[in-house]
């Protein structure tokens, strides 16, 4: 007589999709769509440890929960869209809110230095510009700014590789947010169809939107 085995657990058609809901680690995509696990470097520096649509998801008690103690958040297509000089008024007030919430917030932006200093000042943050995101130097002189460590700090940013594979590299909290706009430059339409491909295939769980 052939002794019963025990059932093998059946692997998910599917990995788990990195969607929006808050809660998203980044531990869930290095898992392939064929569930084997593939350890991927690249796919993991690309994947924002969030996902949302609109910076208001970003609540200081999400904040607190992911262990965030400040915040850097990115300008053009995140704060405004690209090339405007004026803050939405909801905007302007979840940014104001993140001072008195306990969150230093700084602006850290690869735009040109005269309006980010301009736009900062207007909007009560400290800011670098012409930072050179996604590289470290960028990420450590503005974590000297807010006086936090890498995993207690959250970049907030529109752009997958500039935001979100810099703070992955610099071992920042990243989140990714749906730009505001387009984009400008014919360069930046082209990396955010990229983007696209990217959030849509890299696990292929479930296409998530921009
Ligand atoms: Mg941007």
């Amino acid at each position: 007589m052939r002794a019963d085995r025990p059932a093998a657990p059946r692997r998910p058609r599917h990995p788990q999709a990195v969607g929006r809901q808050p809660g998203n680690t980044g531990s869930n995509v290095n898992t392939s769509a064929r569930g084997e696990r593939e350890a991927c470097y690249t796919s993991l520096m690309l994947r924002p440890r969030l996902l949302v649509d609109s910076l208001h998801q970003v609540s200081a008690e999400l904040l607190r929960d992911l262990g965030v103690r400040g915040v850097l958040v990115d300008l053009d297509d995140t704060l405004l869209p690209s090339g405007a000089d004026t803050l939405d008024a909801s905007v302007a007030a979840w940014l104001g809110g993140l001072r008195p919430a306990g969150f230093p917030v700084a602006i850290l932006s690869n735009g040109e230095r005269e309006r980010v200093a301009t736009l900062a000042a207007r909007f009560g943050c400290r800011s670098l510009a012409l930072s050179g995101k996604p590289f470290a130097p960028a990420f450590r002189r503005a974590l000297r700014l807010l006086g936090t460590r890498p995993s207690e700090t959250a970049m907030i940013g529109d752009q997958l590789f500039t935001d979100v594979l810099g703070a992955n590299m610099a071992g920042l909290v990243s989140i990714l947010v749906r730009p505001l706009s387009p984009g400008k430059l014919p360069h930046t339409r082209m990396l955010r169809h990229l983007e696209r491909m990217i959030l849509r295939g890299g696990d292929r769980g479930g296409p998530v939107h921009r």
